[in-house]
């Protein structure tokens, strides 16, 4: 694989970056003194930048994304052969791919039935945004438009979207938000804001706070995802789902479960909700859903809501009023019922439960040698350790020193994520999400990587 990259003439293609791209998340003055990195091939776990070097890619190509890996020719083959055949119509038509995926879909999410297209995990949630605000328009006066979401949650990048960030830095300068989003408290319980023995409870509990303060009549729906990713890899505490789904049926408040980051196979089951017994009136996904070969993002409910957009067939607002192009690429669906069979077929979601578990024992065995290293958590291959100045205050390191670790790990050929520039004092939790794929030896390059780098930056 070595010298790869090295097959066109890069230059051009640094050039024509420097002068032309606008890179995502990216503070472009730094590109003045080093050159943009650009990632030019990828097999298996490991990719390469345009000077040659290889690095064992720990976050699924940056963003929780490439669960099955990279170079899968059944994936680009089965694309390949849809597009010949037919690339495009719009989705007001059906296409033989996404009438396959989606029953595909179904038959691992019991008790949903329908699914929507999209083409990103924002717009996936928006389009439960806007479900949910025509539900209360058609059937409760347009009095129950409220949705709730969580502190430390992301659910995406658009104007409403960013409304519902819980990660504040998210959304500064981007104002004025859509109205009519409520933030519940997180449920981190190592920066427990209860001091109780059911902590789970409680933390659900807090929920129930806001919808008693708000109104219960006001809230159509609560948005939560089922671990929180960006915001520090939380994986709600015992107790929690039970006493959501409890209150939400309480108040008749729409659960919409984001699995944007969680889905397909990155906890080791299909969904992450699975992992907790709950069941969701709405659930959005995008990134794993094809593993990256193609844009995709679903929008799957339950019939019961399908049924309240179908039962006035004279009024002509009744219907689902909105459309995305793009939703009508056959490539997405094709893409992801590859990507489903292969997980099938190899066994991913099994070997995701033992990977994972191979990294939550190695960052333990990491957290007795670096007292830097606060908390430890994580579900599946999606996993986070959190790194704090002092043990016993659990005051936060510092996000400058967090990020060096990573640019270590990094110059070892190892690329591992943080919490980034979202949580003001937060940015300080290492976030390691590999392919479905990894190997207990690249479960140990990842995590001796980081051993090194926490001995050279804090000692
Ligand atoms: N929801 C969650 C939980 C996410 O992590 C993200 C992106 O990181 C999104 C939604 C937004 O997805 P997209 O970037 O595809 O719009």
């Amino acid at each position: 694989m070595e010298g790869l990259a090295q097959t066109n003439d890069l230059t051009e293609v640094i050039e024509a970056d420097r002068a032309h791209m606008w890179h995502h998340l990216s503070q472009h003055k730094q590109y003045e003194t080093v050159d943009p990195r650009i990632i030019v091939e990828g097999r298996g776990m490991r990719v390469w930048d345009a000077a040659g070097k290889e690095y064992l890619d720990a976050v699924s190509g940056g963003v929780w994304t490439v669960n099955v890996g990279y170079g899968r020719e059944s994936i680009a083959n089965a694309v390949r052969d849809q597009l010949i055949k037919m690339n495009y119509f719009a989705h007001s038509a059906g296409s033989i791919p996404a009438s396959l995926f989606s029953k595909r879909l179904i038959s691992k999410m019991p008790g949903l039935s329908r699914v929507y297209y999209s083409n990103s995990g924002s717009e996936a949630n928006e389009k439960v945004f806007k479900m949910v605000r025509q539900i209360s328009h058609r059937h409760h006066g347009g009095r129950k438009g409220k949705i709730l979401f969580r502190e430390r949650d992301y659910h995406g990048t658009t104007i409403t979207a960013l409304a519902t960030s819980g990660q504040p830095q998210r959304a500064e300068q981007y104002g004025p938000l859509t109205p009519g989003f409520v933030m519940v408290p997180h449920c981190l319980e190592y920066r427990k804001q209860w001091d109780v023995a059911n902590y789970g409870e409680r933390a659900a509990d807090a929920i129930e706070d806001v919808i008693l303060r708000e109104g219960p009549d006001t809230i159509g729906a609560l948005c939560l995802e089922p671990v929180t990713a960006g915001g520090g890899v939380i994986v709600p505490p015992e107790g929690y789902w039970a006493r959501v789904q409890e209150i939400c049926r309480k108040y008749d408040i729409l659960l919409h479960i984001d699995e944007v980051v969680c889905g397909l196979g990155r906890t080791g089951t299909w969904f992450g909700y699975q992992n907790f017994g709950v069941q969701p009136d709405f659930v959005t996904m995008a990134k794993g859903v094809a593993s990256g070969y193609a844009a995709i993002s679903c929008t799957v409910t339950t019939e019961a809501v399908f049924e309240m957009f179908k039962d006035a067939p004279d009024d002509p607002l009744s219907y689902f009023r909105d459309i995305s192009t793009f939703g009508g690429c056959t490539a997405g669906p094709v893409a992801a019922l590859e990507n489903m069979r292969i997980i099938e077929n190899e066994g991913l979601l099994d070997n995701t439960l033992k990977m994972g578990a191979r990294v939550l024992d190695n960052l333990r065995a990491l957290q007795e040698k670096h007292p830097v290293i606060g908390d430890v958590r994580g579900k599946g291959l999606f996993c986070g350790a959190e790194l704090v100045a002092d043990r016993t205050t659990k005051e936060p390191a510092d996000e400058k020193r967090v990020a060096a670790v990573v640019a270590d790990v990094m110059a070892q050929g190892v690329i591992i994520g943080m919490t980034n520039r979202s949580i003001p004092g937060f940015n300080n939790t290492l976030c390691l999400s590999p392919a479905l794929i990894a190997r207990p030896d690249d479960i140990d390059q990842i995590t001796d990587a980081i051993d090194g780098a926490l001995t050279r930056v804090f000692g």
